[in-house]
């Protein structure tokens, strides 16, 4: 028989997920489930391709950790300051995102 550990061990290896915490409530989560912010030479912005160059952060595409990672923690992250214009873009990208999501975590 095979100790049940070890077969969990296996299938845990098999799928393996990329995960990431979202910067405005902490929660680790698959990087798929988030937005990509990236910092560039021409200042902070979203990164909806995931694959730009650069020193990144996440949050969840809802509205209330991007109020909270605007406040803040996405500057903290990203090791930068967010200048206004930045900060604009980032506030409308915010616009068309859902106020909470109904789906239950
Ligand atoms: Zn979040």
């Amino acid at each position: 028989m095979v100790p049940i550990g070890e077969m969990i061990g296996k299938y845990r290896k098999r799928k393996h997920v990329p995960q990431r915490t979202c910067v405005g409530c902490r929660q680790v989560l698959p990087k798929r489930t988030l937005v990509r912010i990236v910092r560039t030479q021409e200042g902070v912005l979203v990164d909806q391709s995931g694959k730009k160059p650069g020193r990144g952060a996440y949050l969840h595409d809802r509205r209330s950790c991007w109020e909270r990672g605007l406040k803040g923690t996405l500057a903290h992250a990203l090791k930068t300051e967010i200048t206004a214009k930045d900060l604009e873009e980032l506030l409308a990208f915010m616009g068309t995102l859902p106020d909470e999501t109904s789906a239950s975590e």
